[in-house]
């Protein structure tokens, strides 16, 4: 099973906190690279965790508020200086595109690679053959977006004895049915779902990025296998949670619980708080499968059991 994981490099809120840089979570699965958000000294984080800046990479961006943007254009700078051909596949709201050409013509950066932008919208806002990125609204004082990345299902088990059985040869023609096309045997046609079991679903994580709790992200993230959501209030600034827009530790656990997802990583931890173990404690309460996302945290996302 390909492996799949999520790499936290900064997991605090608006300003960086001795052990908490700004936001930036990349979910790595061979060879290719998603980052969300892209906060400033993204590219350092890079570096000292060994990921490498020169892979296929999708750069999704949930808003335009600096703590999450600023380390954009040093790692786009960063690439071109290190002549990556690759193309770059930058996600996010409107007005992103402009802010990066604008201050790439500014600051004479020439980049050496493609760069495409999507704007988000909500449904499917991308599609590789491995994955693809879904995205909906999210409620901030900005326009906001949270996104999903789902990978794609896999043909179900091959039963080699009920192939057997259909008379089908070993070989050609059962690698054509291993990847969900009929084939002919003595003319009479045998379809996948006659020796394939039931469809493999892919793995999900979603991302919220800043945001209240709503229902539309419910729904966004049901079943998804690990959601990575605001939690930058503890309860008692539920107030300041609600006037920012942003959630509590608990707030993130109701929506993970409602949602039906398998983890819960809470992330973008206020610098106000010299422990986040209360933040953590409180939503467990609520969402037992929780955890505390902190810098340089690489989680593995396990397949689905069959
Ligand atoms: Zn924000």
């Amino acid at each position: 099973m390909t492996k799949l994981e999520v790499v936290f490099l900064g997991t605090s809120s608006a300003t960086p906190a001795k052990k908490r840089n700004l936001p930036a979570v990349v979910i790595r699965r061979e060879g290719e690279v998603v980052l969300m958000d892209c906060g400033e000294g993204t590219q350092r984080r890079f570096l000292e965790l060994g990921l490498g800046i020169n892979k296929e990479m999708v750069v999704l961006i949930t808003h335009l508020h600096g703590d999450h943007v600023n380390g954009l254009l040093g790692l786009l700078q960063t690439m071109s200086m290190s002549q990556r051909g690759k193309r770059l596949t930058l996600v996010g709201p409107e007005g992103l595109y402009l802010w990066v050409k604008t201050s790439m013509e500014m600051l004479q950066i020439g980049l050496s690679f493609d760069l495409q932008f999507v704007a988000a919208r909500p449904g499917v806002v991308l599609r590789r053959e491995a994955y693809l990125i879904r995205c909906a609204r999210a409620n901030h004082s900005v326009e906001a977006w949270s996104y999903v990345f789902e990978e794609t299902p896999r043909p179900g088990v091959f039963d080699s004895r009920k192939a057997v059985a259909l008379g089908v040869p070993e070989g050609r023609k059962w690698s054509t049915l291993q990847h969900g096309r009929s084939v002919t045997v003595d003319g009479r046609t045998v379809r996948p779902r006659e020796v394939l079991g039931p469809r493999r679903e892919g793995r999900r994580v979603g991302y919220s990025g800043d945001t209240r709790p709503s229902a539309t992200l419910a729904r966004l993230f049901a079943g998804v296998d690990l959601l990575i959501f605001d939690s930058t209030y503890a309860t008692r600034d539920a107030d300041k949670a609600a006037d920012r827009r942003h959630s509590t530790s608990v707030e993130a656990a109701e929506l993970a619980k409602k949602a039906g997802v398998r983890r819960l990583a809470l992330t973008h931890f206020s610098a106000r708080y010299r422990t986040v173990s209360a933040l953590v404690k409180q939503a467990r309460e609520v969402f037992p499968e929780t955890f505390a996302a902190s810098d340089g945290m690489f989680v593995d996302v396990p397949a689905k059991a069959q």
